[in-house]
């Protein structure tokens, strides 16, 4: 049992024995026996637990050493350089560690010192990476916490930790001599979240201490402390949190682009034999919108499928089952029908000729395999790194997803609950047209719009797109027969193998 399951299991045994006691001392029932038990019980529990600690076991009072131990380790293996993209995040964060680095100077120009750096992005973009290689760099020790160990229910015990966290920081600096300490709190919305009266008294009381322990942080006191935390919501974290002096550093973690997943992709692949095929390129462009930790997962899954395959190398092949893999989930062993195999095949045609024919060169699979909830799927990559949108780009976005529908209508005369996710990716992306005045709505505020008006732009919009997908490709009727022959009987298309059909016929429309 952890630390935090030990409280809490103590938290509820004091809160049920409590009661009880003064339940049967009203009843005139001799208690004695009941608490000379329970305390031999709870020696024997803590002593049992002052054991398991001692050895360094997981549980109980040894957690904290367990921790310490595991944060060393931990940021003895980290340095900037091990952390792939994101260089615009960690030279400012390089910067802002001046306060620990350079502590004379900045007591020599009288800047204040700097207590508390956010850290905000995306799930799994290498924020806690960011706060060890910080810790590394500035000679400091790390502890780090995550948001949900604060939260209990009875109130006060939240605040009691947080004092315990920065007690804990001080110790540890001392006892390895060390002048920095860092102190890494994950996820600090759960407790730093707005404070709007709703919320329960022990959620302030923890947020309250942490603001008291920052305010009592200065630079000249040893050791000094830098707190750093992360977030993945910074929009709901009350003021009092970033105003400054407290967390007024907030530094922005991505998700990578190309040239940073391509970075992340070599740092992961330094220690994996890979064939003289892999092109590390083609992978961070086929990854677009793939977070740090799905690129460490892709590379991890290759190597998983090359060594199930007894094979010496990872090869390309591998590689691309691997981002299938992460991207849409495990292969499944959904037996679909023929008659469902060949709809399958025209719907995953549909998306890739319309895919081709807005944006030449994009598709890099269309496969018929089964992988998580899909029954079949088409790869893109994007080709281009894009921050701004336009209408027509929008639009076309939309017709490549409406592209199945379209086509099983063309050859069945309806469609199937296939399409259900398409149509929700088409409708989030009329949202964000309407969103951003691109609609014949104009410039218009959402709340402001009623729902009539709001149904018939959307109605509009998705007509017109299916309209001009149905034309498109019934421009390419031969092309998809010949196409789907052969999807249905190789399963798999690389974007190439695709092309090379498509150019056959010559029938792509302009
Ligand atoms: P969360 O918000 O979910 O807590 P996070 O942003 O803190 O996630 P990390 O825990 O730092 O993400 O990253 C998880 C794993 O993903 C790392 O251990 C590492 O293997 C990989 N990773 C993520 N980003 C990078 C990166 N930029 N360079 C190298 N590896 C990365």
């Amino acid at each position: 049992m952890n630390k935090q399951n030990w409280l809490r299991w103590t938290e509820w045994a004091i809160g049920i024995a409590v009661p009880m006691i003064l339940f049967l001392t009203f009843q005139g029932i001799n208690i004695w026996p009941v608490l000379i038990v329970g305390a031999a019980l709870t020696a024997l529990v803590i002593a049992v637990r002052m054991r398991g600690g001692d050895k360094g076991g997981a549980g109980g009072f040894g957690g904290l050493k367990q921790r310490r131990a595991t944060n060393k380790s931990a940021i003895d293996n980290i340095r900037f350089e091990q952390i792939g993209g994101h260089e615009r995040a960690k030279r400012e964060l390089v910067e802002a560690l001046d306060f620990l680095v350079k502590p004379e100077q900045i007591r020599q120009f009288g800047i204040r010192p700097l207590k508390g750096i956010l850290l905000a992005g995306p799930p799994g973009t290498g924020k806690t990476l960011m706060a060890k290689a910080a810790a590394h760099y500035a000679d400091a020790v790390f502890v780090g916490s995550s948001g949900s160990e604060f939260v209990e229910m009875y109130v006060g015990v939240g605040a009691g930790r947080i004092r315990d966290l920065f007690k804990e920081a001080r110790q540890l600096a001392l006892k390895q001599k060390k002048e920095n300490a860092v102190i890494f709190i994950d996820e600090i919305d759960v407790i730093g979240g707005k404070r709007e009266g709703g919320q329960q008294k022990e959620y302030d009381q923890t947020l309250n201490q942490l603001l008291t322990e920052m305010d009592g942080l200065y630079g000249d006191s040893s050791p000094r402390i830098l707190v750093m935390a992360a977030t993945n919501r910074k929009e709901m974290l009350d003021s009092a949190l970033l105003r400054p002096g407290r967390f007024d550093r907030h530094i922005e973690v991505d998700l990578p682009d190309k040239k940073g997943r391509l970075h992340i992709i070599q740092l992961h692949a330094q220690n994996k034999p890979l064939a003289a095929d892999v092109d590390l390129n083609r992978i961070a462009e086929e990854t677009f919108s793939f977070s740090g930790a799905q690129l460490e997962s892709v590379l991890n899954e290759a190597a998983i499928y090359a060594m199930r395959a007894e094979a010496k190398q990872i090869t390309m092949e591998h590689m691309s089952q691997a981002i299938d893999k992460v991207m849409l989930g495990e292969k499944t062993d959904r037996e679909a029908n023929h008659e469902e195999r060949r709809r399958v095949a025209i719907h995953e045609l549909g998306h890739a000729l319309v895919a081709e024919a807005v944006r030449p060169g994009s598709v890099s699979q269309v496969a018929l395999s089964p992988r998580g909830k899909a029954l079949g799927y088409v790869r893109h990559h994007s080709q281009q790194e894009r921050y701004l949108y336009t209408k027509p780009y929008l639009e076309e976005q939309i017709m490549i997803a409406l592209g199945g529908a379209v086509a099983e209508e063309m050859f069945y005369g309806n469609r199937s609950t296939g399409s259900q996710g398409d149509f929700d990716q088409s409708l989030n992306i009329v949202d964000t047209m309407i969103n951003a005045g691109l609609t014949e709505l104009g410039i218009v505020r959402l709340k402001n719009v009623t729902p009539d008006a709001l149904s018939d732009a959307t109605k509009a919009i998705m007509v017109e797109l299916t309209d001009r997908t149905h034309t498109m490709l019934e421009t390419q009727r031969t092309v998809f027969m010949s196409c789907l022959d052969v999807l249905i009987r190789e399963e798999n298309l690389t974007g190439e193998h695709f092309r090379c059909l498509i150019r056959d016929k010559k029938h792509l429309p302009v």
